[in-house]
């Protein structure tokens, strides 16, 4: 029987990962299917029940799902245990389907800013916007990449601190409204004076936007738009459409490195395809393919 891998979302139809795994496949030799399943929240449970039953190997996990997903695991890598979500679900050996739980969405974006894109993580001041799923996904892998400091903002601040509380490092902090009124307030004095501030606190080498805001006419971004001006590099977690407002915003400010995350959904496709199969792909090709579909990001 050919194995089977999956990726469950709602919605899941625009999902690029088939595509992207049948290339690492074809590239390993492997043959093997991948399909999408779409499932509403309250039929998840009985999905990912239903493909194992049906001999499911392995599965990718999309929005809405992620969180859900942990309380399906019989194990959780320490990944994911520090993301608080669940990504890819690999099958434990045994003929009943228990699962074990992994994330490999920051590792997939700290490979692409480093591998990919050459940037230096280690050192670097971050600021994260957004602490969704997406947010909190990527926010250990940055510290684990040896970031100076994470400063986390989301339009919800509480979700902020829980994400600060829940990893318990100290170089992160959380960004709330005060603060932003306090650089503002920074960033005009100095443009209109010329006068010396302590700036520290409030300048970034990385911006990373992990909000699902694009199409939002109150763009959380609009709010840091001195503090990027001064940064050298911004990342949107999304592709397509969803990257280009806030990269559009970016290169408005001079920001001048704009990278979305195309090469991030590679990458933690690429990982998923390891704990399943054993064989890391080159990613090369599939994110070639893909950007070429795609565009550039603005
Ligand atoms: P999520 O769990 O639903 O979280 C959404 C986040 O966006 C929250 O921080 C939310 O803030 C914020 N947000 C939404 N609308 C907003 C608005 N109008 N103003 C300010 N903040 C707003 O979603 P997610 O899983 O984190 O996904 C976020 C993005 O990352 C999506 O675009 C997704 O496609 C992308 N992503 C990409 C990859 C990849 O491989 N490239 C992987 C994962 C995710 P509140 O907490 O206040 O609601």
């Amino acid at each position: 029987m050919t194995p089977r891998f999956a990726v469950f979302g709602h919605p899941v139809a625009h999902s690029r990962s088939p595509q992207i795994h049948a290339v690492f496949a074809a590239q390993a030799g492997i043959t093997m299917r991948y399909e999408r399943i779409d499932a509403a929240p309250a039929a998840f449970a009985d999905a990912v029940h239903a493909f194992g039953h049906a001999g499911g190997r392995g599965a990718n996990v999309t929005l809405p799902h992620k969180p859900a997903a942990m309380g399906l695991c019989e194990a959780l890598s320490p990944r994911a245990l520090r993301a608080g979500a669940v990504n890819t679900l690999v099958r434990m050996p045994g003929d009943a389907p228990r699962w074990q739980g992994d994330n490999t969405d920051g590792i997939g974006l700290v490979r692409d800013l480093v591998d990919r894109h050459g940037l230096v993580l280690r050192g670097a001041r971050v600021l994260l916007l957004g602490a969704g799923g997406a947010g909190a996904g990527v926010a250990p892998a940055l510290l684990d990449a040896g970031v100076d400091t994470l400063a986390v903002f989301n339009r919800t601040v509480q979700r902020a601190h829980e994400l600060a509380a829940h990893l318990g490092d100290a170089r992160i902090s959380v960004i709330d409204a005060e603060r932003v009124d306090a650089m503002h307030a920074h960033e005009s004095r100095r443009t209109t004076s010329g006068a010396h501030h302590r700036l520290d606190d409030f300048a970034f080498d990385l911006v990373v936007n992990a909000t699902s805001a694009a199409r939002s006419d109150q763009a959380p971004w609009s709010a840091f738009d001195l503090v990027l001006a001064k940064a050298r590099v911004a990342v949107d977690l999304g592709y397509g459409d969803a990257a280009r407002p806030f990269l559009e915003f970016a290169r408005e400010r001079g920001v001048a490195r704009r990278i979305d995350g195309l090469g991030m959904l590679v990458e933690q496709a690429a990982e998923s395809f390891r704990l399943w199969h054993g064989v890391m792909p080159d990613t090369a090709p599939a994110f070639a393919t893909l950007r070429a579909e795609l565009g550039d990001p603005p």
